[in-house]
């Protein structure tokens, strides 16, 4: 394929705030876009040139967006992956469907990264009243999840005893799960690489992740978030899952560092994460333009980190903090200190769990940026980390 330069169409399957950041970035460079989603007031479709509303599925939606758009990409890995190959019979479509389908199911994903050598936490696939009999005594306590369709802590249950795992299940709806062994985390990492048609990869720095509540809370980017051997592997493991997919797109791989000091993979996703925000203020090329660059075959430079950078995301429950009211949160008290970015997706409600926006904060020092985070957590009334 030859490159796509602005003044091209690229498209978006799904509109959510990933999404709305890709179109900013492509819009930014010239390009105009076009997005596939459902709903009238997603914030993607909301900012893009051409907004399909239409079901995954919809031949005529898909058939629409590939009319508009010259090359497509996904902002959601539970884009269904037949979408994601119909798109691909009249364009290029990255990342691949075979990709997006591993990705979308964790035990799939699992064995992928076994595949590539990187260790990931002892687990069990459960299917069956069986697998449960089965499980090894040494897999709990443990977290069962879905194997299909969970993000943000959801279709997860925490299991201590063989009871409670056959509850779970149940609960769950009997649907295909994988039960984790509890690893005792020391922190939690990610990292983001980018990976070309022609193979070549660029990462960012490594991720240091707050997770609470099974949600993304804080990313701290700065040279003393994690230790440097720790980051080499964490990197090094990241371009071995995306090689070994012959991966094309933006991939975020998710590790937990344990208690004695090794790393070992949680999960990954096909697209721009959460934990990669940071980069739009804090790298001199973000995860958005490197979404951009690979689906239109631009070349790819490694990212330069020009700031320390903490990220705060901004979940609804900050607009419920007192009772019976929604309030509005002080976005002014935010903006009159310096270094902070500001991101509202221009969702219509908040409801708590869901993610409103996120501030990024950058600054000349390690020490100015974490008081400032720490200023800011506090006015929006984020607990402190
Ligand atoms: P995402 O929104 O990242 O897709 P998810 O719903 O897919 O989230 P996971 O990443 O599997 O969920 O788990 C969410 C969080 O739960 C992890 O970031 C970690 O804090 C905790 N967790 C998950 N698995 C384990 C484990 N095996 N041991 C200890 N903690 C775990
Ligand atoms: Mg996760």
């Amino acid at each position: 394929m030859k490159s796509l330069l602005p003044g091209a169409t690229l498209g978006v399957m799904g509109g959510g705030q990933l999404g709305r950041m890709f179109v900013h970035a492509a819009q930014r460079m010239g390009y105009f876009t076009a997005v596939l989603d459902p709903d009238e007031n997603s914030p993607a479709g909301r900012v893009s040139h051409h907004h399909v509303r239409a079901d995954y599925l919809d031949e005529l939606g898909l058939a629409q967006l590939s009319g508009h758009a010259e090359a497509i990409t996904t902002e959601f890995e539970n884009v269904p992956a037949g979408a994601m190959a119909r798109l691909a019979e009249h364009r290029p479509v990255a990342p691949g469907a075979k990709a997006v389908a591993i990705a979308q199911d964790r035990t799939e994903e699992k064995a992928h990264f076994t595949r590539c050598g990187v260790r990931c936490a002892p687990y069990a696939a459960i299917t069956s009243e069986e697998d449960i009999a089965r499980a090894g005594d040494d897999l709990l306590p443990g977290i069962l999840k879905t194997s299909r369709l969970g993000y943000d802590g959801k279709g997860q249950a925490r299991v201590a005893t063989r009871a409670e795992l056959r509850a779970a299940w149940q609960n769950l709806g009997r649907t295909d799960c994988v039960l984790e062994k509890m690893l005792p985390l020391a922190f939690e990492c990610s990292v983001v690489v980018a990976r070309g048609r022609d193979g070549a990869m660029v990462h960012l720095p490594v991720q240091r992740n707050l997770h609470r509540n099974g949600i993304l809370a804080v990313t701290e980017v700065h040279e003393q978030c994690i230790a440097p051997a720790q980051a080499q592997q964490a990197v090094a493991a990241t371009r071995a899952i995306a090689q070994g997919l012959d991966y094309v797109g933006v991939l975020c791989v998710e590790f937990f560092g344990l208690e004695d000091g090794s790393l070992v993979v949680n999960e990954m996703a096909p697209r721009p994460h959460n934990s990669g925000h940071w980069s739009i203020e804090g790298a001199d090329v973000s995860q958005f333009e490197l979404q951009v660059r690979t689906l239109a075959g631009l070349p790819l430079v490694q990212p330069r980190q020009h700031s320390p950078a903490i990220m705060l995301n901004l979940l609804g429950d900050l607009w419920f903090r007192e009772a019976g009211r929604e309030l509005t949160p002080d976005w002014a008290g935010v903006l009159a200190l310096p270094g902070t970015h500001l991101h509202l997706y221009g969702k219509l409600s908040a409801r708590p769990g869901r993610k409103m926006g996120h501030l990024t904060v950058t600054g000349p020092s390690l020490e100015a940026v974490r008081a400032t985070a720490l200023q800011a957590a506090q006015c929006l009334g984020i607990d402190p980390f």
